[in-house]
């Protein structure tokens, strides 16, 4: 038999703030199951992040200077600020077959969508996840204990427009517990491996 092998897959993620997303996206990479994407973003770095781990955090003015040359997959403003995947944090993993983890809003997932790149099309699995309730979402996003009442409040508003969103998703994740989440999280990641259109002879 010939071997085998495959592009990675491309674990894009979103959801409202608050849902548990990141915590996935980064219990999967740091199982090693997937590299994760790190992003770029103009927000402040929050109290224990790490420039290069949690985001690359950027002046606007280097952020738009990397717009200019081209160097995200995608960006978008999001709660008023800028976000955005590098080129280079995604494409060269995908061919190397590595599985890569992706944390973004929902207009980032929908520009990586209308991307014209085989690659991107065939590498990509979206899963939307959300909490079971508004009153879950409030708790969880007030419970966090990192952010202002005024940057809850406009987290809440944008949450709550974010999570009409998810039937643009393959999938969708209900949040209940922490393990059983993570239990269905990688359950998907597990099945989409096994997809014969994935696979290519060497
Ligand atoms: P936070 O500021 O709470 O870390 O993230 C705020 C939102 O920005 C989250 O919904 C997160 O998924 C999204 N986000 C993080 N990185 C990116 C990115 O590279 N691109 C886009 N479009 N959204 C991102």
């Amino acid at each position: 038999m010939n071997p085998i092998s495959r592009l990675g897959i491309l674990y894009l993620i979103s959801g409202p703030s608050g849902s548990g997303k990141t915590t996935l996206c980064r219990r999967l990479a740091g199982n090693g199951e997937a590299y994760y994407a790190t992003s770029c973003t103009t927000r402040p770095a929050r109290e224990g992040e790490k420039d290069g781990v949690d985001y690359h955090f950027l002046s606007i003015e280097s952020f738009q200077d990397k717009m200019a040359r081209g160097e995200f997959i995608e960006h978008a403003e999001v709660h008023q600020n800028y976000y955005g995947t590098l080129k280079s944090e995604v494409l060269s993993h995908l061919e190397a077959g590595r599985d890569v983890v992706m944390d973004i809003d929902v207009q980032g997932a929908d520009t990586v969508r209308s991307l014209d790149d085989p690659i991107l099309k065939k590498a990509l699995v979206d899963l939307f996840v959300m909490p079971h309730s508004e009153e879950e979402l409030h708790q969880r996003l007030s419970g966090r204990g990192t952010d202002s009442d005024e940057v809850i409040q406009v987290r809440m508003k944008n949450s709550l427009q974010e999570m009409t969103k998810w039937p643009s998703y393959q999938y969708r994740l209900l949040s209940t517990d922490r393990e059983t989440d993570y239990a269905s999280f990688t359950a998907l990641l597990f099945a989409e491996r096994l997809k014969t259109s994935r696979l290519l002879s060497i």
